[in-house]
This record gives structure tokens, C-alpha cells and sequence, in this order.
């Protein structure tokens, strides 16, 4: 459904993606583990063209992308089949939970008001947020924005959505619900590619586990395989820092 292929990109002199390829298939729940610096997040950006890959392209179905040479129209259309969770939540702060979900619906997909306002409460209802259409991101918790961020990718039903470690910037106490909530839309079968430390959300709902490192993808697999019997020397040795 979703392939990435071939992804170069420097920041100056530092090769930070050396050549990246991804492939994931519908209902697909894949975790990019790897230490920090290893090029997971500007690999989510190039993506969803956040930032301008070198080289490299994107299969999206039948679309076919250049990272590099994207018109604006088509990193438009993209963005309507590819959502992104950020990890400060990127929310507006001058706008309810409700008008921070139904901006994209209204502005980007043109769906009158009134039905954006339906779309938006069923998605902060599903994140467990019936009770805080009208609130402003200043008056929710960390957890309740993130949910907020989260009910905003789910609003605009993707074919994927992209989690960019979405529960680093989060106190502890928070980071369980937020977790849950993923695990139940995960659950559903949506489509879902995530940057996390969180190996326990790893292990229990990802059905694919990439390790990368350096800027390559040294090993991917099963979270079985990958967490039980990793086969390179470098994933063995993150595993054993980190668990
Ligand atoms: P990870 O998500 O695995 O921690 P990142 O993709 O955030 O890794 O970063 C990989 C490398 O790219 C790091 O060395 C980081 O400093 C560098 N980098 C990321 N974004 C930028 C940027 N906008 N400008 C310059 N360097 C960057």
C-alpha cells in the first residue's frame, strides 16, 4: 500500500538517510525502532514531504512520487492519504479541540461546516474526548492534546497515519492513555507507521518491527522476531540497552 524506496537525504554534510527502503502493506501496524540520531524522524518528514528528501520515492497505491520533484498539487494530494501525529502535538492554541480537528476537513477538503463538526465529535469521541469539544489546548492535559492530535489524523480517514514519537514530549502519567488509544485504533486496522521508544506498544501491537541505524534499515521483522531472536550485532546491542 505505502512504499518507500531509496530515500537519500544530507542536512549539510551530515548523511542522515543513506538509502531507505520501507514497504508496508494495508492494516500494516509497523515501529521504527533505533537509537536516537539514526534518522527515523526526518525519514517520517520526507515522507510526507516535511521535508525535501535528496533522493528517493514514494508508492502510494497506484501514485507514484518523487521525493525530490513533488508539485505542490501532488504533496497536497498526498497529504490527504497520508496523516502525521507530531510529537508536540502541532496544535493550534487559539482554537478548541473541535476547530483544531475539523481545520484540515474544512480548509483542506473543502467538507461543509456542519458535517466537519459531525466527523470532528466522532473522532475526539473515539480518543475518549466527547466531553472536551470546546475546550482549548492550554486547559487539557499533554495526554488529552496528544489525543486531540490523534483524533485530527483519524478524522481525515487516511490511508495511513505516521506517528512521530508521539509520547516523547509527554509527562509519564500520561503517556498510558495515549498508548491505549493508538492500540485501539491500531486495532480497528488502521494503517499505522510509528517512530517510538515505547517498547512495550512495540512488542504487543506492531506486526512489523524495523531497527535502524546510522541511517539504514539493519533489520526488520516480526516484533517476535526481532525482539526474541534479532539476527544483527547492532540490534542485539540496542535490545539489550534499552530493555
Ligand atoms: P532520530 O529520529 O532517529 O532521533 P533524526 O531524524 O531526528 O533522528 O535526526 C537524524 C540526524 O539529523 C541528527 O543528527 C539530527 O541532528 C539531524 N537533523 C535532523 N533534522 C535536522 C535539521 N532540520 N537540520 C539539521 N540537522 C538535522
Amino acid at each position: 500500500m505505502l512504499e518507500v524506496i531509496g530515500v537519500h537525504k544530507s542536512f549539510g554534510s551530515n548523511e542522515v538517510l543513506k538509502g531507505v527502503d520501507i514497504q508496508i502493506n494495508k492494516g500494516d501496524v509497523v515501529v521504527i525502532l533505533g537509537p536516537s540520531g539514526s534518522g527515523k524522524t526526518t525519514l517520517l518528514r520526507c515522507i510526507n514531504f516535511l521535508e525535501t528528501a535528496d533522493q528517493g520515492k514514494v508508492m502510494l497505491g497506484d501514485t507514484e512520487l518523487d521525493l525530490n520533484a513533488a508539485s505542490r498539487k501532488q504533496i497536497h494530494e498526498v497529504r490527504q492519504k497520508i496523516a502525521f501525529v507530531f510529537q508536540n502535538y502541532n496544535l493550534f492554541n487559539n482554537k478548541t479541540a473541535l476547530e483544531n480537528v475539523t481545520e484540515g476537513l474544512i480548509i483542506g477538503r473543502k467538507i461543509p461546516r456542519k458535517e466537519a463538526n459531525d466527523i470532528g465529535k466522532k473522532a475526539l469521541d473515539k480518543v475518549g474526548l466527547s466531553d472536551k469539544y470546546d475546550a482549548y489546548p492550554s486547559e487539557l492535559s499533554g495526554g488529552q492534546q496528544q489525543r486531540v492530535g490523534i483524533a485530527r489524523a483519524v478524522s481525515l480517514n487516511p490511508s495511513i497515519i505516521l506517528f512521530d514519537e508521539p509520547t516523547s514530549a509527554l509527562d509519564p502519567e500520561w503517556v498510558g492513555e495515549v498508548l491505549t488509544v493508538m492500540k485501539n485504533i491500531a486495532e480497528e486496522g488502521t494503517t499505522m507507521l510509528v517512530v517510538t521508544h515505547e517498547m512495550s506498544f512495540a512488542k504487543e501491537v506492531a506486526n512489523k518491527v524495523i531497527f535502524m541505524d546510522a541511517g539504514v534499515v539493519v533489520e526488520e521483522g516480526t516484533s517476535e522476531e526481532i525482539f526474541n531472536r534479532p539476527k544483527e550485532e547492532r540490534t542485539q546491542q540496542f535490545l539489550r540497552r534499552v530493555l
